[in-house]
């Protein structure tokens, strides 16, 4: 094969710009239809775990107690049910690529300290509400009894003589 059957696109290359862009030191042009990447409005998760359930790859993590999502983006592969099934609406997919890194994939996102009190406070509430719904009811079920014990015997049904 002659090496001059490439000399005439070889030629245009020299006045051509190059194919390639020179992302990260530029911006990335995505095409249409690109998923990108899941991104979280982490202070909105309510620590359901319907993601780390619905996502196939095992992928996900949620810590409820400690307000933390976190994701292994080396092994995400963009498929979207995370963010489908997320009742919140907290997750999303985002065009474009993360920052590159030599770190290893894995991502943690924890709650805002705001975000974090607000949630304990309304922890707190709603154990005082339960405890003194318990108690409550609790009270009731005793003055029922009380009630019952105080209450004189019905009389005993006579035998009809025989
Ligand atoms: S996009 Fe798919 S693979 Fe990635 S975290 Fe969500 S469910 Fe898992
Ligand atoms: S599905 Fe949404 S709300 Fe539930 S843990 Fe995942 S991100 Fe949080």
């Amino acid at each position: 094969m002659s090496i001059m059957k490439y000399a005439p696109e070889a030629l245009k290359n020299l006045f051509r710009p190059p194919v390639t862009t020179k992302y990260p030191f530029e911006p990335a042009v995505y095409p249409e239809g690109a998923r990108g990447h899941v991104e979280i409005e982490i202070d909105n998760c309510i620590g359901c775990g319907m993601c780390v359930r619905a996502c196939p790859c095992g992928t996900l993590s949620v810590d409820k107690n400690a307000g933390t999502w976190s994701i292994d983006r080396f092994d995400c592969i963009a498929c979207g049910y995370c963010v489908e099934k997320c009742p919140k609406k907290c997750l999303s997919m985002i065009q474009g690529y993360q920052t590159p890194g030599a770190k290893e994939g894995q991502v943690t996102y924890t709650k805002s300290p705001e975000q974090l009190e607000k949630e304990r406070i309304q922890r707190e509430e709603a154990a005082k509400k339960a405890a003194a719904a318990k108690a409550a009811m609790e009270a009731k079920k005793k003055a029922e009894a009380q009630a019952a014990a105080a209450a004189p015997a019905a009389p005993a049904e006579e035998k009809p003589a025989e």
